[in-house]
């Protein structure tokens, strides 16, 4: 896009671009995009913004809050571990200019909804029409994955990425891992009288047991055993015994109803969606061990306060469970959640209400 600059005369650089880019909140089909699974995420609309300003000395500065980092372009592999998911975008660009990065957001940090892509993304849009890139948005997707995963070394599946970038309000996302493809299905609980509640159980066990490394290379191992490319593809689970069966067992009945969850919503049957979410939470807890006290207590008591189904969302070990509830019954599952947590000895939760919000976009600028 093009502007007039302070001299009047035409430049094909915008001087400030701010990329917009929301986090995420999978509703169902989790641990399943590296297994070549299909999962149903939702974009929220609580968004990271990032305002690009190109600079000529090679100078990269990334401030956050009251974060920041400066180097130099070449040299950005010495960033910061949380600045270096902006220069993970840099690179994996190829951008060779200096630039200011400021960010903000409202997407809570490390709460399983996906801060790190809604950076990631909104870094790269920005960037994109910044130096007029013309990257498409699946070039923008696997730059994205590409940073988090080289740049950050963080391992990340790209549902994240895919999610920020084609959501759509009212919508939540099907994406099939195994053929690339993404399909909207309508997804509007308000219209339902209800409400999908995120429950933050702020805490995070990941670094202590490593878990979602783990999980990955027993399910890729499962898949070796089973002759196949990728665990969703098994439908004959009887070679495997122990820890690999079940890990199986959640990957395929997870995408079987993640398949039925697309359905109910199509044929608007938001009856069924509670025994599913509920399922799902069951075998992540069960079969792919990767849900936690504090998540388990979250599910249970929001259950009994009125919720119509609830499960963990995101990798696991901690961060957030969703429950689906009638909008009455919203400040009732918050409080008897709470009370829970806090009888425990633990911290109160934070809770946010999801609604379907759009992917990311640039910010309009006045003329
Ligand atoms: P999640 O993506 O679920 O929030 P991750 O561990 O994948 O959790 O990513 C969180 C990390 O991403 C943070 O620890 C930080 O390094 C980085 N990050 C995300 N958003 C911001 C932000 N607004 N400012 C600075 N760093 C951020
Ligand atoms: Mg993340």
């Amino acid at each position: 896009m093009s502007e007039r600059n302070r001299t009047g005369v035409e430049s094909t650089r915008r001087t400030s671009v701010t990329g917009i880019a929301p986090g995420r909140v999978n509703l169902i089909g989790e641990h399943v995009d590296y297994n070549g699974g299909r999962c149903l995420p939702i974009a929220l609309t609580q968004v990271t913004h990032a305002t690009v300003t190109p600079r000529d000395d090679g100078v990269v500065r990334v401030v956050s809050g009251s974060r920041s980092w400066e180097g130099r372009v070449g040299r950005l592999d010495e960033a910061e571990q949380w600045a270096s998911y902006v220069t993970g975008v840099l690179l994996a660009l190829e951008v060779e200019d200096g630039v200011d990065v400021g960010i903000s957001s409202d997407v809570p940090i490390g709460a399983g909804l996906s801060s790190s892509a809604a950076l990631e993304c909104s870094v790269a849009f920005a960037l994109d029409e910044v130096f007029d890139l013309g990257r498409s948005h699946e070039e923008i997707v696997a730059a994205c994955v590409r940073a988090e995963q080289e740049y950050v070394g963080a391992p990340t599946g790209g549902l994240d990425q895919a999610i920020a970038v084609y959501g759509e309000a009212s919508q939540a996302l099907l994406i099939d891992f195994a053929s690339g493809s993404r399909e909207q299905v309508p997804f509007d609980p308000s219209a339902h009288g209800l409400a999908l509640l995120v429950i933050d159980t702020k805490v995070s066990h990941t670094l202590t047991d490593g878990g979602y490394g783990s999980r990955r290379d027993e399910a890729w191992e499962a898949a070796k055993a089973l002759g196949l490319s990728h665990l969703a593809l098994a439908s004959d689970l009887s070679d495997l015994s122990g820890a690999l069966l079940r890990r199986a067992r959640h990957v395929v009945s997870e995408v079987a109803r993640v398949d039925a969850f697309v359905q109910a919503l199509h044929a608007d049957d938001w009856e069924a969606l509670g025994p599913l979410l509920v399922a799902s939470h069951v075998s992540l807890r069960d079969d792919y061990e990767v849900s936690c006290e504090e998540l388990d207590v979250a599910v249970d008591v929001a259950r009994e306060a009125g919720a119509v189904g609830a499960r963990m969302t995101g990798g696991g070990f901690g961060g957030s469970a969703i429950a689906l509830v009638p909008t009455e019954r919203v400040e009732a599952v918050q409080a008897a959640v709470t009370t829970a947590f806090v009888a425990r000895g633990w911290g109160r939760p934070a809770y946010i209400l999801a609604e379907p919000g759009r992917g990311a976009w640039i910010e309009d600028q006045p003329d």
